[in-house]
């Protein structure tokens, strides 16, 4: 076990490394952050900010000498710079595990090896491979492999002509192409596994996008009776298989969809995810401490949820006039949140908004899901969100 004062390293400085930041400062830890952005939200509270590139050894082997663990906040951590620090420190998640979860190739080849639940897809690497794809595969979504986020690098294509075209527009990197789902909704669950083998999910969360970004996750789901257990439980134990498959140590998120009524896995993401950032307000434990926990070994805490929830995301457009990302920038008016009964908001500390950047979240809570969800929803748009 790796007790208090200890040094944890976290590789990335966003909004979920900020969060483990805060859980583990609580828990007694100290935390050094490596991030190459001197203002990333994580590296402003941590005890030191290596302001490096993520290949940077020098840096690396600042970690290793300063940190007794190490474990990441976004998936996109060069594989060599895990294995790397693996050979000093324990690294969790692991290289490998992380290799599947950033690639959408290996994701998907690790479902369908896995027989796991997955949509039909075909994967890209030319030209050759768009032309013999199956007709029944459109129209389709085609997907680059790597480095995608909030809905980048990916295309709706209605046929090979269309699919040819994107995948020259995203330069010939090797890609997968995914058949376009009908989705009753999106759900996600995350968890935690510990190195025993033990694992606790979180309730599985229904999550509602906007321009391909997250926009308001409803937690526990609310779906309709018939389905709701069912559903929502099978998702979490095909979740638990994927990490008990990938050997996973630490915090992960699963997303799916559900159509007509069948589970697919969506993707997966070796960290916390943003679908869980209610768990900070509504559960006893939260995804960012459970992080902390698995690094460390410590028991994981039973993920109880206590409180209904609805998580709102607040994206950069909201500081623009017009709340687009068009016209004066200005400071949202946080007054008009902190007059909600149960609404807690969380700021990331991020310096300058982008329309479309994640700037922060506000959950409410509550013990009647309808309620919760009626002045979620009430909230947001008091603060200036509109669905055009
Ligand atoms: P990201 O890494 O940007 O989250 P996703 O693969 O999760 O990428 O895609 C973002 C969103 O786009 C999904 O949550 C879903 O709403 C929509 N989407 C992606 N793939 C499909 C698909 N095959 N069929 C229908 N909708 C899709
Ligand atoms: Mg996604």
């Amino acid at each position: 076990m790796i007790l208090p004062p200890a040094t944890l390293g976290m590789l990335g400085g966003g909004q979920l490394g900020r969060f483990f930041v805060s859980a583990a400062h609580e828990m007694g830890y100290k935390v050094w952050v490596l991030d190459p952005d001197p203002h990333s939200p994580a590296g402003l509270i941590a005890d030191r900010h290596l302001v490096a590139a993520y290949d940077d050894y020098g840096a690396l082997d600042a970690l290793a000498a300063g940190c007794a663990a190490v474990t990441t906040e976004f998936e996109n951590v060069p594989a060599d710079t895990l294995d790397y620090l693996g050979k000093f420190i324990p690294v969790h998640p692991a290289a490998s595990a992380v290799a599947v979860c950033q690639n959408r190739i290996a994701e998907k080849t690790f479902l369908a090896d896995h027989g796991l639940p997955h949509g039909p897809f075909a994967v890209i690497h030319a030209e050759h491979d768009l032309r013999s794809a199956p007709a029944a595969l459109f129209p389709a979504v085609l997907k680059v492999a790597r480095f995608g986020y909030d809905g980048k690098g990916q295309a709706r294509v209605a046929d090979a002509d269309e699919a040819l075209a994107a995948f020259q527009h995203f330069k010939g990197e090797p890609c997968v192409l995914e058949k376009m789902l009908a989705l009753d909704c999106e759900l996600s669950v995350v968890l935690a596994r510990d190195e025993a083998g033990g694992v606790c999910s979180f309730p599985a969360g229904e999550n509602r996008h906007r321009n391909g970004i997250l926009d308001v996750t409803v937690a526990p789901a609310q779906l309709a009776a018939s389905e709701a257990g069912g559903v929502t439980t099978d998702a979490q134990r095909i979740a638990e298989r994927i990490a008990e498959r990938l050997g996973y140590v630490g915090t992960l998120g699963v997303e799916f969809f559900v159509c007509a009524g069948e589970l697919f896995v969506n993707e997966m993401a070796p960290r916390p995810h943003n679908s869980g950032h209610h768990t900070l307000d509504a559960c006893d434990v939260s995804q960012y401490e459970q992080q902390v926990r698995a690094l460390c070994g410590l028991p994981l805490a039973a993920p109880r949820q206590h409180s209904a929830a609805v998580m709102v995301n607040l994206l950069g457009e909201l500081w623009y006039a017009d709340g687009k990302g068009h016209g004066a920038y200005r400071e949202p008016d946080w007054s008009v949140l902190h007059a909600v009964p149960g609404l807690r908001l969380h700021l990331y500390g991020k310096h300058h908004a982008r329309p479309g950047r994640k700037m922060g979240h506000f959950t409410v809570t509550g013990d009647d899901p309808a309620a919760v969800l009626e002045r979620a929803l009430g909230a947001r748009a008091a603060i200036g969100i509109r669905d055009e």
